[in-house]
Formats: C-alpha cells, structure tokens, sequence
C-alpha cells in the first residue's frame, strides 16, 4: 500500500575514550535522528570488559527504549540498528544488531544493505555446522565473523568482507574495536564523526568516534563530521586510534542515487553532496527540461519541498505550501491489515485550499513508485479548486527492482514499467507529467567519472551482477 520505496536500515556506532563512560545512550539519539531509515524494529549491542549486552524490540526507538531500559545498558562502546525489512521477514529474530558469543569472544553486527550471495554463504556456513536463529541475510556477516576470528580481528574482517557480496555499511562491535566497513561500491552511506566532549549530548559522554549511516545523526548528538567512510574501505576504531584500510581493488563508485532523491534526511551530507542541496538542484533542473505555465508551484512534502522551491526559481513560479502531511501515520506499511492501511494512507495528505483555488498549479514530487499518491493528490488538488494540476517528478520513472538494500515493489506494481508517458498521467488524471531525465539527475548529484551512482531502479543497469532468480522478481 504504502507508495515509496523504502530504505532498509540505519546503523550507529560509538566508541567512548573513558571506558567508565556509557555509549548507550548516545546511540539512542543517534538512532532517533535515524528513524527514518527503518520504523520497524531498533536494537542496542553494548560491550563492558569483553561481554556484550543487548537489547532490541519491534517499533519505533521510543517504543523500544526508555530511560530504565538504557540505563541498563552499560558499556563505553555500542552498536545500533533501526530496520525496515527487505531480505528477511518483520520479525524479533531479524531485528538487529546480530550477536554471537562464541570461545574467543563476542561480537555484534548492525548492517545496512543486502547481501547478493548470502544463500550461497548460508549454505556453506550450515554444511560447516553453524546454526541460525533468523531468516536475514545480515546473520550470515556475524556468523562469517566469528567464524574467521581465530585468525584475528583484522583478518577475520578482512576474509569475512572479501567473501560477501552486495550492499552493506556494517557497525561491527567486538572486545577489541568498533569497526566500521562499506562496500566496494559504496551503494549504502557510513560515515564518521568524532564526539569532542564538548557539544550538545556528547558534554556527557567524553570524547571518543561514532559511525553513522548519515551525517545528520552525527551532528544530532553535538560530533563532528569527520568524513566518509570510502568505498571499499574498512575502519578500524580502537582506544585513540583510528586504522584505515582497502580491502578492494578500486571499483566503480556507484552511491544509491535514491538516497539523494527521498530516502537521507534533508540535513544530511553524503560522499561530500548535500542532500537538500541536490533536491533543489533538481527541481531547478526540472525547471530548465519541462516548464509548464503555471500560477503556482507546491511541493509533496517532505521531499518534494526542496524541488518545488528550486523549480520555482527557474521558472519564475511562486512557491506555496499547498500540502499538508500529517506527521502521525507514517508506519502505513505496518499497519496491522489492509483496511487500516488504506485509511491510514488517505488521512496522509491534505490541501490548503485557500492556496490552490483557481490556480494552474505545478505538484513536484521526489519520485513515482506504484502511482497511488500522486492519484489521490490530483483528486484533492482539483476537489479543492485547482484549475489544473501539473506534476512534475524529480527523478526519472521507477521501473525495475532494487537488490541492494531497498524495498521495491515486484515489477509488475511499478507504474512507470511499461506504460508511456502520456498513458500514466492519464491515469493518474494530472493535465500534464513530466519526469526529470537521467542526465538531469547526474547533473544535480554534480556527478563525474569519478563521482558515479547506482540507476538501476531507473534504468535496469546494476553495479553489481545479480542472478537471474533475483532478476526475475
Ligand atoms: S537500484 Fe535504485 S534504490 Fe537500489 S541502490 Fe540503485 S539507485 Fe538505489
């Protein structure tokens, strides 16, 4: 039901220099500040003098944790996970972070992405005899781990990174380290901040490094952005020391384009592009490909806004807000049937009528998935007065799955798969559709040779092979 791809998840990692300190509740408001990549379950791993604690629940941060649950979780180092799933079901045993104790030691895995061979691991790993609790894919990292940690920390990483393949940003925790690793493509953002001791919430916490999907988590706790994790690159965070190494040849960078598009906080920086600074780049790319005239331009909120407000510059067309979200309903996709869903999706919008009546008005949106938003907010645009109603989509049209880490409806529910141009804003009853082209997109991610991304929602061209049983899908 619910109308836009989503991210899988968000990970969080803290390592305190003052081994008396507690790393849990930095890692909570990191999380908070990550809720967005992953409303269906949250988990905390907590490591004190070589054991590891762990706490993780269904729902929202707020739902999971509170202060005697926090309180419990001692530890100068931690991990942290909000999920939305895509390979796995919504289920407690998929939560993460993933533990495992075992003779040499504990460790705890918070991963975002999805791994393309984890069948194939999972198999070896069962034939050797190791066991899993949960049908993820991020188990089989943890499971890889522990089994190579006999070689030691960095070349149990090393091996177990080596052999995966896919997407993932990792937080690892073990006795040793908090370590943070991206793939060689660098599909899912990780970066670092280092915490000063002096800002906000890290005033309690002393200083020491925090691993963060996004940078918005990181300046939401009072650290500083460091930089990007690179891709192909590993981390390895010890007591004042941080050792970088490259684990892969030198791939072809291709960062999740999507992220930039809806899925990152506006307030967020990622591989050295902002992204509120992209949104608007694109609207005003808009703009420039497909002016309409129009008496006003509104954006879908949230992160349709930026684009509305840079189309309107190009265009010369005021920017109002005509849409109205309600904050409230936005775990539609859990909602517990379809009927409750249904109604929870239709309270999602409303319009302002005063703004849009007798007005030719532009609707920008960040993308089109399976159509039924932009449906319904034609409908009550034009029930509220406008005299027309114009949309313009601010990526170009969603027409294959993705395999790395994203939720996509199967191909057959894509709007844009197979159907023209015209024939979608006929059905979607808008008087005019245009979508922003490939290029324009490139464009307003300021891409380069070096500087690529991932399309392969839009155009069927992967970073990385996938087989034909996922192809199929
Ligand atoms: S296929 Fe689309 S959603 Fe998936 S990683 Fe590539 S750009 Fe992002």
């Amino acid at each position: 039901m619910d109308d836009k791809l989503h991210d899988a998840c968000g990970v969080f990692g803290v390592y305190l220099d003052d081994p008396e300190r507690d790393a849990a509740p930095l890692v909570y408001y990191g999380l908070l500040a990550l809720q967005h990549r992953g409303q269906e379950s949250a988990g905390i791993a907590v490591m004190k003098n070589l054991n590891i604690d762990m706490r993780k629940g269904m729902g929202l941060v707020t739902e999971v944790f509170n202060p005697e649950v926090l309180d419990q979780l001692k530890g100068s180092a931690a991990v942290g996970h909000v999920r939305y799933s895509t390979a796995g079901s919504s289920t407690i045993e998929n939560a993460q972070p993933f533990v495992s104790r075992f003779k040499l030691g504990s460790i705890a895995v918070a991963h975002n992405g999805t791994l393309t061979n984890a069948d194939v691991v999972r198999e070896l790993l069962e034939d050797s005899g190791i066991g899993f609790t949960a049908s993820s894919d991020s188990e089989v990292i943890v499971n890889l781990i522990a089994k190579n940690y006999r070689k030691g920390l960095e070349k149990a990483l090393t091996d177990t990174i080596k052999f995966i393949k896919g997407s993932y940003a990792l937080a690892v925790l073990t006795g040793e380290a908090l370590v943070g690793a991206r793939d060689p493509n660098g599909i899912r953002p990780l970066c670092l901040g280092r915490l000063s001791g002096k800002a906000g919430l890290s005033s309690e916490a002393g200083d020491g490094w925090i691993l963060s999907s996004e940078s918005c988590a990181i300046d939401a706790v009072g650290a500083e952005f460091i930089r990007n994790i690179e891709p192909g690159e590993l981390v390895i965070i010890t007591h004042n020391e941080v050792t970088s190494f490259t684990f892969s040849e030198k791939t072809r960078r291709a960062v999740c384009s999507f992220e930039y598009v809806y899925f990152a906080r506006p307030d967020s920086i990622i591989d050295t592009i902002d992204v509120y600074g992209s949104r608007r780049r694109a609207g005003e790319i808009l703009g420039r490909e497909s002016a309409v005239a129009a008496d006003l331009v509104i954006g879908v909120p949230d992160s349709g806004l930026p684009a509305a407000i840079g189309y309107g510059k190009t265009t010369g067309t005021p920017f109002g807000l005509g849409i109205v979200k309600s904050r409230y309903v936005a775990r539609t996709f859990i909602a517990p049937d379809q009927g409750k869903r249904e109604k929870a999706v239709s309270v999602k919008h409303n319009v302002i009528k005063s703004e849009v009546r007798d007005k030719r008005v532009v609707l920008v949106d960040d993308s089109i998935v399976r159509g039924t938003t932009s449906r319904r907010l034609v409908t009550i645009l034009k029930d509220a007065g406008a005299r027309e109603v114009h949309i313009r989509v601010c990526s170009p049209p969603v027409r294959c799955p993705c395999y790395f880490g994203i939720d996509t409806p199967h191909r057959k529910d894509l709007i844009s798969n197979g159907t023209s141009i015209g024939e979608l804003c006929a059905s979607l009853g808008a008087d005019s559709l245009a979508f922003i082209s490939v290029e324009g997109l490139l464009e307003s991610l300021e891409a380069t040779a070096e500087k690529s991304y991932c399309l392969g929602c839009f155009t069927g061209e992967y970073p990385i092979p996938v087989s034909g049983d996922q192809e199929r899908r």
